[in-house]
Formats: structure tokens, C-alpha cells, sequence
């Protein structure tokens, strides 16, 4: 027997219509990449965000935009991205969110790959796009996101002004009702071997994700929160943060291009956001900024840490320093991205500060809707002890089923993800991350956590960052080396790196070599990227 219940679809264009009723006057404000770049802030209300999402909808209808169509942008976090996440995916298209930190060649196949008909892009792009016109034929045209002042010179071919399209649209529209299954947004993951994948977005599974994601039990925004993504609109989509902003009616502050310790500072300082979002590398950009100004971060209540793992040292100064609690989560592209938070509980209360540190480095437990397990090589589950590691499957409805126009099924086991991590669970469903399969080093039979030899080393106050990847060893398999950059006056030895090293972990995974280097590789999405160097330094030890 069916329940008696309406079935009206979860659809994207409800959140900014909601929005618009409920919170019209929430404020947005952004740092533009127009004049200077700095100072250039602009500020408006979910109301005024609303308006111009139809308006550039009606717009893009005019110009022949229609349902499924894939629309681009390249963009940096600002109202007018914030405007498309509504305006595009709200009338049936859908947005393809495009990494401006991708190779020229890996750009060129997935705007090919996804047969993107338009691109939106910021000032700041428009080289990028420049350099690979030829390439990508199938686009239509570019929409430039600036107004008719600050229109550049450029090379590229049919070319629109963002103001000027929206201002000769109408911001009369009813947004179209259609199935939630519909795919709202395509986001492609950085691919460290092979091509971008795609991951096709759903409405329903946007939704569910941002109403998951609101709770307290996860990243608690609400309408008395001012959050501060500093997790790129281009990777996976702010982390669903506007979505969570237009359901909530959280003021919503976006960095646009500045990134840097000095520029969040500034934004942190004026507008006094309560929750930040971004990766560990841009905590350590404002971590550092703060101690070399001596002030401390005083709006902010929580900074939530993902993408890579958060270490001790960053755990402890976010809270002894500047009294914030660091929310360390974790989830991936195909997973919208949300699927563990390690939020403040009853049970922290009664720990030892050492204790709730200790517990804060694991990643957290699943939020409402992510079920987890983690197998051995033959797909047996493994006991949640804390300590036994298997590989982490996940299932849920805002996770992937399979990549977009792909039939490599090869993650896919049963119904659950693969996500490609090697994970512990404990008896409390915490979640610790020991590395991805790909990283992890196998030395006589057991398992080192290049993650965890990493954040240790980079508790060294003269270590600016570390790498640790497994080489092979004539009789251990493999081994670890760490490679450091250290700070440029630093005069630190690898024997002292040993030295302090050697508490803070098990014996057998010191590292067999230290190596210091000027600069490391990352990925697109700012990880480190440890395929070409594992083949460089793949004889390192043999070889000695
Ligand atoms: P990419 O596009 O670089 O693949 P994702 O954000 O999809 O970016 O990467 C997901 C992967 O990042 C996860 O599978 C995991 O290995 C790693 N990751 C994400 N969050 C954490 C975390 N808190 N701790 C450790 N690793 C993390």
C-alpha cells in the first residue's frame, strides 16, 4: 500500500523561489574580480539573487537554451555563479561547473566531453579560454561576467556582456515543474591518471544532500549563520553551500579570487562569517597570516576541513588560538561531496582536551542518508574496531550510480561505491581515513598511512609542506620516503625530522629517507599528486 502523501518535485528552482519569500532580505556579498580586485565588493539580498536567476534564465531561453542542454561556467565564487546555480539548472539545463585549474588539454575534453553550448566566464578566465577556442567548436558562444565597463578586449567569438543579458531579459518567469530525477549539474573530478569522470547531479539529490547537510549533526548553517566558502563554486559546487545558503537563508560571503591569507583576512574582518569551508592548504595560508599579524579570528565558531586530511597541529590552533572548533569532514565529487562530519558532541565534553583532539584527526561519522562499510579484498565486511582497515564502500541518494556517458562500472559493487580509500570504523562509526588505496604503502605485509606520516611531519614548525609516498625495497616491499619543503631560512637536517618524528609514530614507519625539494605537484582540486613521483623516486632506495 502507497502512502496518501503529494510527490511534488525537489527542484532547485524551489530553493531560490523559498528564498525569496522567506529570507528576502539575507545578504550576499562578494569579492568581484573587476578594477582592483581588492577592494571591489558587492553586496545584495536573496531577493535581488532570485530576481536575476530568472532573469538570466529567461535570457537563456531567448537564446535557445533548453532542457538538458549543458550550460558552463568558469567562474570564481560570486553572486553572479551564485545567480546561474539557480537560473540555469532552475529552467531543466544543466550546469556544468568547470575547474579553471585543469590542464588546457584535460579543459579542452571535458567541455567537448560534456558538449557544453555555452560558457560563462569571469574576467579572470577569459585567457583560458582564449588559448583553446580552436578546440572546443562545439561552444555557441561566451557570456562574459562583468558589465559593459569592464568588457575586455578579446579573441573570442561571439561574445556576451553578463549585465547586458541580464538586463534585457524579464524577471517575470514560473519556474518549469519537472521529474526530480533530472540532472541538474555535472561536475568532473580532477582524474590524477586517465580523463576527467563525470558526475551528473540530480535535483532530488541536491536537495537531499542540502537538507542533510544543514543539520546540526553536520554542518549546522542556519538563518542566523554567516558562512565563508572558500571551497570553490567549480568543486563540487561549494560543497553544496549555496544551496544550503538559499534553503536556510544564511548570509553568504564569496571570496571571488581571493584566496590568499591577506584577502580572507579582510573579508573575515568586515563581514564576521561563524563557519568557513575549505581545504587544510588555505587554512594554512590564513593559520600563518593570522600569527604574522597577531590577531585572532574572533566571528568564527567552526571551520569545517575536507578535501584532504586536517592535521593535529591545524586541529590545535584553530581552537587554542583562535577558540574556533574545526569540523573535520570528509566525502568526495561523487558523493555531492558530503558523506562524514565529526561535529561537537555530548561526549567531547567529558574528554580530555588531548582526547577530543586525538578524535577530531578521524573524519567523523556518516550524516542522515550516507551508509558506509568497509571490506577486504575478497568484499568482506570488516569489524568496526578502530583498527582493522578494509576498503570504504558507501551507498546513498545523493551518491553516484555511475559516471557520466561512461559504462566503466569498474567502482561500482553491488549497489555501493568504492570509493577508491582505505578506512578504519570504530565502535562509535567514526570514519578515520588512512589513505587512498593507490597511496597507501605496504611494507612486509602491513600497511603504513602516508596521510598520517604527512601530518605528523608538518607539526614541525620549519616544514611548509610534506609527501610521503612508498618506494620499493629490497626486502620490505616498499618503504616509505618523505619529501619536505621546509622554510626558506630553515637550516632543519633529516636526522632532526627523525627526531621529531619519532614520537609521534609507530617505529617501523619512520621514513626510510628525507629528501628536501624546492616544490611539490598537486592536483586541480589542490592535492598532492604523488603519481609522477612515485615513478621518479621509485629506485631511490634500490639504488643507494
Ligand atoms: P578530486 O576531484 O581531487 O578527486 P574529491 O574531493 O572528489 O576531489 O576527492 C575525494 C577524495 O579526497 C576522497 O576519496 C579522499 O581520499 C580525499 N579526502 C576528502 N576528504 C578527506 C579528509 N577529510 N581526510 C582525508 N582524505 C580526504
Amino acid at each position: 500500500m502507497l502512502g496518501n502523501m503529494m510527490d511534488n518535485p525537489l527542484l532547485i528552482s524551489g530553493l531560490i523561489e523559498h528564498a525569496a519569500s522567506s529570507n528576502p532580505n539575507s545578504e550576499i556579498v562578494s569579492r568581484r574580480c573587476e578594477s582592483d580586485g581588492v577592494s571591489d565588493i558587492h553586496r545584495y539580498t536573496m531577493k535581488d539573487a532570485a530576481k536575476r536567476s530568472k532573469q538570466i534564465a529567461n535570457a537563456l531561453i531567448g537564446l535557445g537554451a533548453k532542457p538538458a542542454d549543458r550550460i558552463a561556467t568558469l567562474a570564481w565564487n560570486n553572486y553572479r555563479h551564485f545567480e546561474l546555480y539557480f537560473g540555469v539548472s532552475g529552467i531543466g539545463s544543466v550546469l556544468h561547473t568547470i575547474n579553471p585549474r585543469l590542464f588546457p588539454e584535460q579543459l579542452v575534453y571535458i567541455i567537448n566531453h560534456a558538449e557544453d553550448r555555452w560558457i560563462f566566464v569571469d574576467l579572470t578566465f577569459v585567457p583560458l579560454l582564449e588559448a583553446i577556442q580552436d578546440q572546443i567548436t562545439g561552444v555557441e558562444g561566451f557570456i562574459i561576467m562583468a558589465d559593459k565597463a569592464n568588457m575586455p578586449e578579446t579573441r573570442l567569438n561571439n561574445v556576451i556582456c553578463y549585465e547586458d543579458l541580464i538586463s534585457s531579459a524579464s524577471d517575470e518567469l514560473e519556474w518549469p515543474q519537472f521529474d526530480e530525477n533530472s540532472a541538474a549539474s555535472l561536475c568532473y573530478t580532477s582524474g590524477t591518471t586517465g580523463n576527467p569522470k563525470g558526475v551528473l547531479y540530480s535535483h532530488r539529490s541536491t536537495l537531499l544532500h542540502a537538507m542533510s547537510e544543514i543539520s546540526r549533526e553536520a554542518l549546522g548553517i542556519s538563518g542566523l549563520s554567516c558562512v565563508l566558502p572558500v571551497v570553490p563554486m567549480f568543486h563540487v559546487n561549494a560543497w553544496g553551500v549555496p544551496y544550503a545558503g538559499a534553503m536556510t537563508g544564511s548570509k553568504l560571503v564569496f571570496p571571488g579570487p581571493g584566496m590568499d591569507g591577506a584577502s580572507l583576512w579582510q573579508l573575515i574582518e568586515a563581514e564576521q562569517p561563524d563557519l568557513l569551508l575549505g581545504v587544510p592548504t588555505v587554512w594554512l595560508m590564513l593559520l600563518n597570516h593570522m600569527d604574522e599579524i597577531g590577531k585572532t579570528l574572533d566571528s568564527v565558531k567552526n571551520v569545517v576541513v575536507g578535501g584532504s586530511a586536517a592535521p593535529l597541529s591545524m586541529i590545535k590552533k584553530f581552537d587554542e588560538v583562535h577558540d574556533a572548533f574545526l569540523i573535520h569532514a570528509w566525502g568526495m565529487t561523487e558523493m555531492s561531496p558530503l558523506g562524514t562530519a565529526n561535529v561537537k558532541t555530548a561526549a567531547m565534553d567529558s574528554m580530555t582536551t588531548e582526547q577530543r583532539h586525538q578524535l577530531q584527526q578521524k573524519q567523523g561519522r556518516p550524516v542522515f542518508g550516507v551508509e558506509m562499510k568497509i571490506v577486504d579484498d575478497n568484499g568482506d565486511s570488516q569489524p568496526h574496531d578502530g583498527s582493522t582497515y578494509g576498503r570504504l564502500l558507501v551507498r546513498g541518494p545523493w551518491i553516484i550510480k555511475q559516471y557520466y556517458k561512461s559504462d566503466d562500472m569498474s567502482s561500482f559493487e553491488n549497489g555501493w561505491l568504492d570509493t577508491g580509500d582505505v578506512a578504519t570504523i570504530d565502535e562509535n562509526n567514526y570514519l578515520g581515513i588512512v589513505d587512498r588505496s593507490k597511496d597507501v604503502i605496504k611494507s612486509g605485509g602491513e600497511w603504513i598511512s602516508s596521510i598520517d606520516l604527512e601530518n605528523a611531519a608538518i607539526g614541525h614548525a620549519d616544514i611548509i609542506e610534506a609527501c610521503v609516498i612508498g618506494v620499493a625495497h629490497e626486502k620490505w616491499d616498499e618503504r616509505p620516503l618523505l619529501l619536505v619543503i621546509r622554510k626558506p631560512e630553515s637550516t632543519l637536517s633529516g636526522e632532526e625530522i627523525k627526531q621529531f618524528l619519532s614520537d609521534k609514530i609507530a617505529k617501523w614507519w619512520m621514513p626510510d629517507e628525507v629528501i628536501f625539494v624546492e616544490s611539490l605537484p598537486h592536483t586541480a582540486t589542490g592535492k598532492l599528486l604523488k603519481i609522477n613521483l612515485r615513478k621518479e623516486y621509485q629506485d631511490y632506495l634500490l639504488n643507494r
